[in-house]
């Protein structure tokens, strides 16, 4: 579906390209942009977002745009990472097609044509699958361990969820909401709104310029961000029947446990303080603060004023 508050697109495709501190690379990133699109017959344009870089990132960018009107540039007031970054490209964005790419040279612009066939062929986003990785062993290990546990979680089977060379028909980066880290998650997020993802394997080259913007903590980060989005996409309609459920099986075992007792009691025998009892009690108390807790969720979702809750494939 086609937002209607969006204008109509102006060009085919809109690279969009967040780049922390890379002033070094970017010259020779745009030249070769320029290259492969022009001889393909794509008219384009660029959105380079400089996230906040303290190396003159952006008056690279600026100097560059002065004789070529097809680049742009945005610079944020300070680093808020890349999920900031190319949401703020994505807004601005105007092509039929998008196309994501890292600033650093690692993604390389000749595969942008194979991916934009590919959205030919029927595909909502295409993600690229690095071949002959270029990074280090522990990177390349605990991203394999990465995407493995996210195809199995989301149920879509990707190889390589982080690349960051992706083309997407312009609906689908209207329907995901990128924020905090979950740029990790765009194929996936795509996926769950029922939109079609495939992938195609990509060259990948080595850093030359500059160094990488991520530590270790990546992935731990990356996990958390996936329990958010399994979350969020299968309870966020509904919270209380998660918590009440949850809240219910409970109490029903609080209860059958303390009824147990209320009979003991009846009938005379004395009750002593025992696991069993505590157990019961405790039971009971969880699912009260569970069905609470669900109720609270349920009055912030209905007061979030959820655009839509579901997408639309076509309209006649
Ligand atoms: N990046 C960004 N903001 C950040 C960190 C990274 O815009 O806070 C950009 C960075 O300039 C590059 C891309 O995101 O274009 C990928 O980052 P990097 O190359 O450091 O990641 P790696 O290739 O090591 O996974
Ligand atoms: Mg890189």
């Amino acid at each position: 579906m086609v937002d209607e508050r969006m204008p109509p697109p102006t060009t085919d495709v809109s690279i969009v390209i967040p780049a922390y501190n890379e002033s070094d690379s970017l010259p020779e990133l745009l030249g070769r942009i320029d290259e492969v699109l022009r001889a393909a017959g794509f008219s384009y344009e660029v959105w380079v977002v400089d996230d906040g870089s303290r190396d003159g990132t952006f008056a690279v960018v600026s100097e560059i745009a002065k004789t070529r009107p097809e680049i742009h540039g945005v610079a944020l007031r300070r680093n808020f990472g890349k999920s900031a970054a190319l949401s703020a490209g994505f807004a601005r964005a105007r092509g039929r097609l998008v196309v994501t790419m890292d600033a650093d040279l690692q993604d390389d612009p000749a595969e942008i044509p194979l991916l934009l066939a590919e959205i030919a062929k029927g595909s909502d986003l295409v993600s690229g699958w690095k071949q002959d990785r270029q990074d280090g062993f522990v990177k390349n290990k605990s991203s394999k361990v990465f995407n493995w546990v996210t195809s199995l979680a989301t149920g879509l089977r990707l190889h390589d969820f982080n690349c960051g060379l992706k083309a997407y028909r312009a609906e689908v980066i209207q329907a995901v909401r990128v924020y905090g880290e979950m740029h990790r998650f765009i194929p996936a997020m795509a996926h769950l709104q029922g939109f079609r993802v495939t992938e195609v394997r990509v060259r990948h080259h080595r850093r030359r310029h500059g160094r990488t913007k991520y530590g270790p903590n990546r992935f731990l980060n990356g996990f958390l961000d996936l329990l958010t989005l399994l979350f969020l996409n299968s309870r966020s309609t509904s919270p209380l029947h998660f918590f009440g459920r949850v809240g219910l099986f409970m109490f029903v075992v609080g209860a059958l446990i303390n009824g147990y007792f209320l009979g003991e009691w009846i009938l005379g025998h004395g009750l002593r303080v025992r696991p069993l009892l505590l157990l019961g009690v405790v039971l009971l108390i969880m699912a009260v603060q569970f069905v609470s807790l669900g109720l609270v969720a349920e009055l912030i979702v209905s007061g979030r004023h959820p655009e839509r809750d579901y997408h639309v494939r076509s309209e006649i």
